[in-house]
């Protein structure tokens, strides 16, 4: 398979050089040139098949060119180590829940594969993964690439300005991981890991990547839950519609990426918070990024998705019928936690602030269109946002075992002047 540039169709790498390169070098997402059609027989056996088999089929499907079937059934394997169940939470209303892996968000499905294909594809080099965080990508990357071989992770973060549960997620972990504590902030640690990946010394010694979230290894291995959502709904003759917490569009556009393999998928919601960039392009505006608002819903406050041109090039380029396929809606916080109450107090399902953001988004849309069943997308377990939780809904909501562990874990970082010659120093001694 072969990658194309977003911005230049011309463009086009192999499947080594997108991943390890992330972004195309004119600043355009990878992707693939064509995108194989599931066969017919497939969807026939999907409900007896397990996660881990749907994964073997479709991701041999996508990479059989460039993974042997061992290398895919490792991928898959190292990936799909926690399920995805799909609870029914209303009459036609479903929860498929995303949140059972290691950080108890999403976005673990996305770095245990990347991970893993960046091993695979790196052969017996080694390969170092530079990461800068403010929170949350520091633990999806740290857990998942912990312990994988052949790989480094160097994680950079301002001191003192995470918080110490995010904080734990990836500076107790040891091994392949190590945290750099910078004395700056957030961005003096992003201009130290550009100016690496510039730097000519260093790429000439180490082999320097960075498992951006827009890489083609962490968006691809998303569309596999939507296959595994649908082949676990009751038989039903309801057209389906999938409601999808957006914030960069990578999760939705994985989405739509399974639809164009074949999967029936007859609407998505893109249910956004106040960040509505997306919402208000699909309902008519020209696509104009903002400034990001803070929310409850914060991994969501995105004001220049990233994915967007993604969206517009599964459909070809052609805006109207990616119009026709994707409905926005966008919520403030007051009716999401209107929403997080009424759903706790009419079924006793506990949602966080950025599943309930889907769902009323899903709400919304059957009641205006019948015949239809829904799934939406709960993408962060309620505990990792216990604070916003236990507020709206009056409750003690226990920290999750996962993330208890964590807190109890000792603290081991490196400090680092916040000076990109003392990174340097350190990149070429380690
Ligand atoms: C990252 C994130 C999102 C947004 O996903 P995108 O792929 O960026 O649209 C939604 N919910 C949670 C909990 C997240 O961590």
């Amino acid at each position: 398979m072969k990658f194309y540039s977003t911005n230049n169709s011309g463009h086009q790498v192999d499947l080594r050089e997108a991943v390890i390169k992330g972004l195309a070098p004119d600043q355009g997402l990878y992707m693939p040139c064509s995108i194989p059609r599931m066969p017919k027989d497939f969807f026939e056996k999907l409900p007896s098949l397990s996660f881990q088999e749907i994964g073997y089929e479709v991701i041999g499907n996508i990479f059989s060119e460039d993974l042997s079937k061992d290398q895919i059934k490792d991928l898959v394997d190292h990936t799909l180590t926690f399920d995805a169940p799909l609870v029914k939470v209303e009459e036609k209303v479903y929860s498929l829940e995303l949140f059972h892996g290691p950080t108890l968000a999403f976005k673990d499905f996305g770095a245990r594969f990347c991970s893993k294909l960046m091993s695979l594809l790196v052969e017996d080099q080694k390969i170092k993964v530079l990461v800068a965080t403010s929170g949350d990508t520091g633990s999806a990357v740290a857990n998942g690439f912990y312990k994988v071989p052949g790989v480094e992770v160097v994680i950079l973060y301002p001191s003192g300005k995470v918080s110490v549960l995010q904080e734990k997620q990836f500076t107790t972990l040891g091994e392949n991981v190590t945290a750099l504590e910078v004395d700056g902030v957030f961005d003096d640690c992003q201009r130290m890991v550009k100016e690496a990946f510039l730097d000519k010394e260093l790429n000439e010694q180490m082999l320097l990547t960075s498992a951006n979230s827009i890489n083609i290894a962490r968006w691809i291995p998303q569309c596999l839950y939507y296959f595994y959502a649908f082949s676990r709904l009751p038989k039903t003759t309801d057209k389906l519609a999938v409601a999808v917490p957006s914030g960069n569009f990578g999760n939705i556009a994985a989405g739509i990426l399974a639809e164009r393999m074949g999967l029936p998928i007859d609407t998505f919601v893109a249910a956004t918070n106040i960040n509505k960039v997306v919402p208000d392009y699909l309902g008519g505006a020209t696509f104009r990024a903002r400034p990001s608002l803070q929310t409850i819903s914060n991994s969501m406050d995105v004001g220049n998705p990233s994915n967007f041109y993604r969206l517009l090039a599964l459909y070809g380029n052609d805006e109207e019928e990616l119009k026709a396929k994707v409905k926005g809606y966008f919520y403030d916080d007051g009716t999401t936690r209107g929403a997080m109450k009424k759903v706790k107090k009419e079924t006793g399902y506990i949602m966080d602030p950025h599943g309930a953001v889907a769902y009323l988004g899903l709400k919304e849309f059957l009641e205006d269109h019948e015949g239809y069943t829904g799934i939406f997308l709960e993408t962060a377990h309620p505990g990792k946002f216990n604070n916003v939780v236990e507020e709206t809904l009056d409750i003690q909501l226990p920290l999750p075992e996962r993330l208890e562990t964590f807190l109890h874990g000792t603290k081991k970082t490196e400090p680092l002047k916040n000076d990109f010659r003392a990174f340097k120093e350190y990149l070429k001694s380690h």
